[in-house]
């Protein structure tokens, strides 16, 4: 081999810190802490701080590889955290408060965390699991004042960090040290750890900077409307650094008010979430006749975005939206901007792709494969497994052996999403269901997502969840249940006759029944292993 005569320089988390502190030492970090206090930031202090952070967990006898563990909301501290912990080589474990108790614990000990930082709004939460977290040395408490706690050995993060030294140099790290630590919360089976390396982080941040990725530049005014304890915020804690971006994080208040009066005061103009958060801001937008001018784009991904947001946001509001694809293992998998021969598409055409789940982002490979390990036809129609590999996708998860969850054949190693997706000849995909969720009537696939997607048109329904359940002549037949709004009355006949213009007539679910609540994961997904487990012995009607 000739080898390239490149300077040996490694990829790492805090090139990120750096660059920002800098080159955008003024551009604006704004934040709302836990108790609702505003406090104006820049890249510049936050790179002090995140130096400091990273000098007490040194004093605290943390090094390379040690596990720190955040429980926290999107704040100033919070990002100083994420630079603090990986630039100093060790591992940013993001742990996602919603997720129940048993399951916090379970992951905490898992990956061996040794100093906990801990929101005040999760003091009640950490109190009650400290003593089943023997590793947990320190509990550092993101606030300036500590309230009463009979939580062992809390500090408050000002008190903690004060007086260490702001000067330290980062270590030289190899870039394939292991950087963060997330969790997937799956629905079946013990939750898995992604570990991140810094190579990965450093790779990914960039496809995400890209004019098909989010387009992040330091033009750009960003609210992140993604918790940073899912899937590093998206990456866009990262992605605002290495394009010294204004960065704006809302706080524990996530309503659509708050975030409305954000991007209005901020100017905001890009920013990212689950499609309820969207949902619920153009709900409020349209109640109070309010107007959001400065937002040009939003990415919207983690579960299916319905088209008709698409239509209100940029028909109404001007914002465009960019529908993607992504998950804890590669956080965004797919790009949603589609720039390309974007002018010679008319409105339908451009609406029909937004509402695909976007296609290939530079960096992730996808393909389909069918139950026997094919490949699928790429022609907008055929369901398969959709694969994924690329240099900052899962290899592997934190101390698990299970050979199920890669695929190897002659192409190579590609991880298996376990989402069901179809792809078009021009890449893009449309997730069917989650392979587990899809039911399976007959030998052919019904998607559970359409289904409900459709339903949810009908007056009245709060929300709905497809299951298939067992049936005798079928093998699984799909059971629909329906929260009602408040005051809304039960129609079963309304609800498929809802339905029915959207699937094929075999699809229509074969009994409609109304529940109190639908049970979501931590991550705020429908539940259907628990839905499933409750109507077991269902009796279809005859
Ligand atoms: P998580 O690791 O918690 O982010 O969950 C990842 C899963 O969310 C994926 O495997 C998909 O099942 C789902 N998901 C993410 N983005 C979308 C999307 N645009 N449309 C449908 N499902 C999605």
């Amino acid at each position: 081999m000739l080898r390239g005569l490149n300077m040996d320089r490694q990829l790492l988390v805090s090139s990120l810190i750096e660059y920002a502190g800098r080159n955008h030492s003024s551009t604006d970090v704004i934040a709302t802490d836990s108790s609702g206090a505003v406090h104006r930031s820049n890249w510049s202090e936050i790179r002090l701080r995140a130096h400091r952070v990273s000098s007490a967990l040194v004093q605290e006898g943390i090094s390379e590889g040690d596990r720190v563990a955040t429980i926290a909301w999107n704040d100033h501290r919070h990002l100083e955290v994420y630079y603090g912990v990986t630039g100093l080589g060790s591992v940013l474990h993001t742990i996602n408060p919603r997720l129940r108790e048993q399951q916090i614990v379970w992951i905490m000990k898992h990956a061996n965390d040794q100093i906990v930082f801990v929101d005040p709004d999760f003091l009640p939460l950490a109190e009650s699991i400290a003593s089943d977290v023997p590793s947990v040395r320190k509990w550092v408490v993101l606030s300036d004042e500590l309230t009463d706690s009979s939580l062992p050995n809390a500090v408050t993060y000002e008190d903690w960090i004060d007086g260490h030294s702001v000067a330290t140099e980062w270590p030289i790290l190899d870039e394939w040290c292991a950087a963060t630590l997330c969790y997937t919360s799956g629905t079946t089976g013990d939750p898995k750890g992604v570990m991140q390396s810094h190579r990965s982080i450093v790779l990914q941040t960039w496809a995400t900077c890209t004019g098909d990725g989010h387009d992040v530049n330091s033009s750009q005014s960003i609210l992140l409307a993604v918790p940073m304890f899912h899937v590093n915020g998206w990456a866009i804690p990262f992605a605002a650094a290495m394009s010294g971006a204004k960065l704006v994080l809302p706080g524990p208040d996530l309503s659509a008010e708050a975030l409305v009066r954000q991007i209005q005061d901020e100017r905001i103009t890009f920013s990212a979430g689950v499609p309820t958060i969207w949902l619920s801001i153009v709900q409020y937008l349209k109640d109070t006749g309010g107007d959001v001018p400065s937002l040009q784009r939003i990415a919207v991904g983690g579960s299916a975005a319905p088209r008709s947001l698409m239509d209100t946001l940029e028909d109404d509001y001007g914002v465009f939206v960019s529908h993607i694809w992504g998950m804890t293992e590669m956080t965004q998998g797919s790009a949603g901007r589609f720039t390309h021969r974007v002018t010679e598409l008319d409105r339908e055409q451009k609406r029909r792709r937004q509402a695909m789940a976007g296609r290939e982002l530079y960096g992730v490979e996808l393909r389909l494969v069918d139950g026997d390990g094919e490949d699928v036809a790429r022609d907008g129609s055929s369901p398969g497994e959709l694969l994924a590999r690329g240099p900052w996708v899962a290899g592997a998860y934190f101390e698990l052996d299970d050979d199920t969850t890669h695929m190897t054949d002659e192409n190579g190693v590609w991880l298996r999403t376990g989402d069901v997706a179809t792809m078009d000849a021009e890449g893009y995909i449309s997730i069917v269901d989650r392979a587990k969720d899809v039911i399976k009537s007959g030998g052919e696939w019904i998607s559970s997502i359409e289904l409900e997607n459709a339903a949810v048109g009908a007056p009245g329904l709060a929300e709905a969840a497809a299951v298939g359940l067992p049936h005798d002549r079928w093998g699984e037949r799909p059971l629909l249940l329906v929260v009602l709004e408040p005051g809304a009355e039960f129609n079963r006949d309304e609800i498929l006759e809802t339905i029915k213009p959207h699937v094929a007539s075999w699809w229509l679910p074969d009994a409609v029944v109304a529940v109190e609540e639908i049970p979501h994961t931590g991550t705020g997904k429908i539940n259907k292993k628990l839905l499933r487990e409750e109507f077991a012995g269902f009796e279809w009607p005859q």
